[in-house]
């Protein structure tokens, strides 16, 4: 047998070192170093952006609370205003399913391109290609991570870490004790592969949409023809006969699908994956060959049967198969959906969310919501994104500590980046302080974040 030989090369310290730049990860970064703190953010892909490029998600849902009144704001805003400025998103439009009252669109090259650009004007160092191998605790800390690319393993010391992984990688190799999925049973919500289709002719679908109604469960005639792009779930009728022939196999109850920024291209979000762990190499490998295939019969429906997409032509599956959840990290304090549907007052508020709770069910071909008061803003507490152990480690992203069915409450775009902002707030100014981040008084961070446009309040809209 052969000898195993790990030389690891050692890297600079930095402040702040980021693991994943989706969403919230590169929030994150941007926000550390907008306060000053020298920041290093490790992506393992070539890009910016996680669900949002690489899994082909869109739109970001929602901004909004169901009341129309808008819960997200700070950096996250910021990004959307400056995508609307180089002509890559339309904003904040109308959701012509009704889920909510607006979603996003967004041109997913025009995003690559401006979290790049904000991390870059924030001094943030950005290292693509680059996974976490490893970490090295000390005490009660991480002195180091281990990252592994090109270069082979290289060694990183920064003063305080944030986890943005999305899956909790960084915490659970430090020995961070986390629920999988739901509680009883460790299931989690399904994963999809996304399909890209382009050339969908918008008017025929929109006059099918008015002719056949009761064919689309989620939308309506009059709000399709108000909104400026078009989001719906429905061919409902044929897409059960097509099950009952047995040409679908994908366990779930019609079309989900959402018009981009960019007129008649459609990001398809129907196909879904269950009960395979996205953290296990093989069963995440597994859930990308079912989830191509699963497009593959999906890409054919459209054509066969769906009025608009006869001529549609296939662009993409995403580069990776979409992963609603994981582990959820148990925290200083585990927010529930009890908190979400009471609206409690935390009295270490980092961010707010209106979007309800939407449970893609683990293992059913169904899909439940729970709508929220219309003009609900609930809260996510600091203590959410932060251990007694390691003391400097925030977690940000979909990770944080929360049940299952919260989760599937703040998980979405516009929050998970709020949530970023404020882990990534929180890192610059416990590293500023020589605090570790667990120790750190949220005196110190709300002002910071309120300069930096974020929206706390409970106020009564
Ligand atoms: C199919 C699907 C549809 C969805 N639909 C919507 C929607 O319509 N609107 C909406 O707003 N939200 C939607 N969501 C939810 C939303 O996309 C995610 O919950 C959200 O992106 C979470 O953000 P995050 O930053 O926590 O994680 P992610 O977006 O998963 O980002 C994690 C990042 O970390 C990187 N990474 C992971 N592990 C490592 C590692 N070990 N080393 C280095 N880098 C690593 C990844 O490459 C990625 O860039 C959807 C999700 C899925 C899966």
């Amino acid at each position: 047998m052969g000898t195993l030989s790990l030389a690891v090369n050692t890297g600079e310290h930095y402040d702040v070192i980021v693991i994943g730049g989706g969403p919230s990860g590169s929030m994150a970064a941007i926000a550390a170093g907008r306060q000053g703190a020298r920041v290093l953010l490790c992506e393992q892909y070539a890009f910016l952006g996680g669900s949002l490029t690489a899994m082909g998600v869109g739109p970001m849902m929602s901004f909004h609370n169901r009341a129309n009144q808008q819960v997200v704001r700070g950096l996250p805003e910021e990004l959307i205003e400056r995508l609307v400025e180089r002509n890559a998103s339309p904003g904040h439009t109308l959701d012509s399913t009704g889920y909510c009252s607006t979603v996003t669109p967004f041109d997913s090259e025009g995003l690559k391109i401006e979290l790049e650009t904000m991390a870059r004007e924030a001094g943030v160092r950005i290292l693509y290609h680059t996974m976490l191998a490893d970490v090295i605790l000390a005490e009660d800390s991480i002195e180091s991570v281990v990252v592994c690319n090109k270069a082979g393993l290289t060694r990183y010391q920064a003063d305080v870490f944030v986890d943005a992984s999305g899956d909790a990688d960084l915490a659970a190799r430090s020995g961070v004790p986390f629920q999988y999925g739901r509680a009883g049973d460790d299931a989690t919500q399904p994963m999809t592969m996304n399909l890209k289709v382009a050339n969908v002719d918008m008017a025929r679908l929109r006059q099918y949409v008015n002719d056949h109604p009761e064919e689309f469960p989620h939308g309506t005639p009059e709000m399709v023809n108000r909104s400026a792009r078009v989001s719906l779930g429905g061919y409902v009728n044929a897409w059960r006969a097509a099950q009952a022939r047995g040409e679908i196999s994908v366990p779930r109850e019609f079309v989900l699908f959402f018009e981009t920024h960019v007129p008649g291209v459609i990001i398809v979000n129907t196909s879904r994956i269950q009960g395979l762990r996205a953290t296990e190499p093989f069963e995440l490998s597994q859930a990308e060959a079912i989830g191509r295939q699963q497009c593959v019969e999906i890409f054919q429906f459209l054509r066969r049967y769906c009025p608009g997409f006869e001529n549609c032509v296939r662009m993409d599956t995403s580069s990776q198969v979409g992963v609603r959840e994981s582990r959820h990290v148990t925290g200083l304090y585990t927010l529930t959906a009890q908190d979400l549907m009471d609206e409690r007052r935390f009295e270490d508020v980092i961010a707010l969310g209106g979007y309800p709770i939407d449970i893609h069910s683990p293992t059913e071909g169904i899909t439940n919501t729970t709508h929220l008061r219309p003009d609900i803003a609930y809260g996510i507490p600091m203590r959410c994104l932060l251990m007694e152990k390691p003391a400097n480690l925030i977690v940000a992203g979909r990770a944080i500590s929360a049940t299952h069915d919260a989760a599937a409450a703040f998980r979405v775009t516009p929050i998970s980046m709020a949530i970023g902002q404020a882990a990534g707030t929180l890192a610059a100014v416990a590293s500023q302080a020589r605090v570790k981040p667990n120790r750190l008084s949220y005196d110190q961070v709300r002002p910071v974040l309120l300069r930096s446009g974020a929206y706390l309040d409970h106020v009564r809209f």
